[in-house]
């Protein structure tokens, strides 16, 4: 026996006592293994950071916990969820040690004979072992004033603030839900670095959109935290720098996995973003034979998903069957779209289908189209309607579609209006591609008609799971960006340049984020100089501004004297491109911002030289 009062070696050992660790802990001792639970905090150290009384939602609503959990969860204040997880640990008799001392600090050994390094200098021995670690890295701010007292990463008692001035960092759900916490009795502003919330859960939207019209929250749009300095906090906006009086400072920015505490263990994340996580196989298991990883260090946000994890993971190291939890519910998705054979066999066609999922692991797949809707769709049905607001991305498994971009409504149109822009364009999209994303990323309405070509069946994805996706998997992320500035340039370019050229083009482009106010290039760059430019380029946007450059005939002499700054989006991406005779600029994140004062220029022109483009 063992001073924990288990036997050695442990079949499973876990490490970290969150939800998800909690709840393979508690299977673990329901089921009479020789387990172990070592946190180095309290009991559910994040849930206790919550602030205090805050409502924990049980999202998503559609998705079950497994029926004989061993630990219950439902909607309710903090404190009722941390006393139940607290008398379930206990009723199940699971073996927990908290605190320091039980910081697990490494793993060495291989399936079946691990030995692990707790910070109190004790080793432990174990056959299997499940890591729970969360995400709890919190990004910080390392700008000017960083330090300052007033800047804080937590808030525990929202009752404790009273007639202060609070800004709050970060329009999560853990950022909205302070400033909704804090603004009856005090003046709160909330700092976005966009202008919407597509990260949150949609109530903590309404919520705070509500709160907002109500003069309850003052919204900063488009605004980056520039320095804090004594009660302030400086933040770059469209309209230039803006001090917001603060006498506290909260930043919600989020958190990062333990990746370096991982890659000592040979585990490494799926790509080289801070934001991505290591692949797992369908149980868990991680590249490391014997070490199985759950919960939100594979990035999954919400506890149920990490309950059912953690249940899931003991069941599967016991060789016990299990159906998952959200099964049922894949199931009857493939069955209405008359999709046959199991969820297995149906995910993984889609995986071989759209190249565009073929990167992401089957558990993030499953979790993915838990999200999303598959439309199945018949002949000269209309999938998506020109003009009308974008909020998923659509891709095909099965059948045809038509994208058409009429010209016939030119002079309403919002995206490529111009009443000179020639021929309306037509193309086929087919099972394995992908439509949607020029809206969804730019939030721009969709600029042309997709209707049902044959019978086909599309996975509706919607923004927030395809945000989540891109910035886990960058695989996706560049796939989506390629196709956007692909289509883009097919656009703006016309339907003479063959589509190879395009393609071509588009994989020169470079993606460049700038700020407002930056300087994207000017007069005299080198760059630019000295390319002969051909004057039936075509002005797209703001034309006053524009036209000069398309009737000139040498980009030397006239695109130099252009400053073009990002003038109202604060933050844009653009590319530009070696387009021969002209520049395609593509903007991505917030199209709108900067469309007024630069769209596209040139739209094809041949010539023998070519403009390497900023950044190129
Ligand atoms: C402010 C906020 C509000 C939220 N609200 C909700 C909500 O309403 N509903 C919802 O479903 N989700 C919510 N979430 C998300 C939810 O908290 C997480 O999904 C969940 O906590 C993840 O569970 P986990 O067990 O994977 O990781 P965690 O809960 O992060 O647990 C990991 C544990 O591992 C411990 N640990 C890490 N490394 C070691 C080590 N080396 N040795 C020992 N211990 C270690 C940590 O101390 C931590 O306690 C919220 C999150 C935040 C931040």
């Amino acid at each position: 026996m063992t001073p924990t009062g288990q036997a050695e070696p442990f079949e499973i050992l876990i490490v970290g006592g969150g939800p998800a660790g909690l709840a393979a802990g508690a299977e673990a001792a329901r089921q009479g293994v020789p387990h172990i639970v070592l946190e180095r905090g309290e009991l559910a150290q994040v849930i206790v950071w919550y602030q205090k009384q805050k409502l924990v939602m049980s999202e998503p609503a559609d998705l079950p916990l497994h029926q004989d959990h061993p630990l219950k969860f439902q909607e309710g204040p903090r404190e009722a969820v941390l006393q139940a997880w607290t008398d379930g640990t206990k009723a199940a008799g699971t073996n927990v040690r908290t605190g320091p001392a039980n910081e697990v600090l490494a793993i060495e050994g291989s399936k079946g004979a691990f030995t692990i390094q707790l910070r109190a200098g004790r080793r432990l021995t174990a056959r299997h072992v499940v890591l729970a670690l969360g995400q709890s890295n919190l990004n910080r701010f390392d700008c000017p004033g960083a330090d300052l007292p007033h800047v804080t990463y937590q808030l525990s008692d929202p009752g404790e603030h009273e007639d202060q001035k609070i800004v709050v960092v970060g329009v999560g759900d853990a950022g909205i839900e302070n400033a909704l916490a804090l603004c009856e009795k005090n003046e709160v502003s909330i700092v976005n670095s966009g202008t919407e919330f597509p990260r949150a859960q949609s109530r903590n939207q309404d919520l705070l959109y509500r709160a907002i019209a109500a003069k309850q929250v003052v919204h900063y749009t488009n605004a980056q935290v520039k320095r804090f300095e004594e009660r302030a906090i400086i933040v770059g906006t469209n309209e230039g720098e803006v001090r917001i009086e603060a006498d506290l400072v909260i930043c919600r920015i989020g958190a990062r996995p333990p990746t370096e505490f991982l890659k000592r263990l040979g585990i490494a994340p799926a790509s080289k973003d801070p934001n991505a996580v290591p692949p797992v196989s369908e149980t868990y298991e991680s590249v490391v034979p014997g070490i199985y990883l759950v919960g939100a260090v594979i990035g999954y946000p919400l506890i149920k998903n990490c309950l059912n994890q953690g249940y899931e993971v003991v069941r599967y190291i016991l060789r016990q069957p299990v159906e998952p939890a959200d099964e049922p519910k894949l199931r009857s998705m493939f069955a209405n779209a008359r999709l046959p054979g199991s969820v297995t066999g149906n995910l993984e066609s889609i995986k071989r289908t759209i190249p565009l999922f073929a990167s992401i692991t089957n558990v993030q797949l499953r979790d993915f189209i838990g999200k999303a809707r598959l439309l199945r769709t018949e002949p000269g049905e209309v999938i998506i309607k020109r003009n009308t607001r974008a909020d998923a991305l659509y891709a095909i498994l099965e059948g045809r579609v038509t994208v058409a971009i009429p010209d016939s409504d030119a002079a309403a149109d919002t995206v490529y209006g111009d009443a000179e822009a020639g021929a309306p364009s037509t193309f086929d999209l087919e099972s394995g591609q992908f439509f949607g994303e020029m809206s969804l990323l730019s939030d721009r309405l969709h600029g042309g008609t997709v209707t049902a070509k044959a019978t086909s069946v599309v996975v509706w994805a919607p923004r927030q799971a395809v945000i989540t996706l891109m910035k886990k998997d960058a695989t996706v992320r560049n796939i989506l960006d390629e196709a956007f500035v692909f289509r883009r340039l097919r656009n703006l370019m016309g339907q003479t340049v063959p589509n190879a050229e395009v393609q071509a083009l588009a994989k020169t482009a470079v993606l460049e984020t700038f700020e407002a106010g930056a300087t994207v290039f000017s007069e005299g760059d080198h760059r630019l100089a000295g390319r002969p430019h051909h004057d039936g380029g075509r002005l797209g946007g703001h034309r006053a501004a524009m036209q000069p450059i398309g009737q000139q005939a040498h980009l030397a002499e006239e695109l130099p004297r252009l400053q073009v700054e990002g003038a109202r989006g604060t933050r844009f991406r653009v590319a530009i491109h070696g387009v021969r005779g002209g520049i395609g600029v593509w903007d991505g994140d917030r199209h709108a911002a900067f469309q007024d004062r630069v769209q596209g220029v040139g739209s094809c022109v041949p010539l023998d030289d070519h403009f390497t483009g900023l950044g190129a």
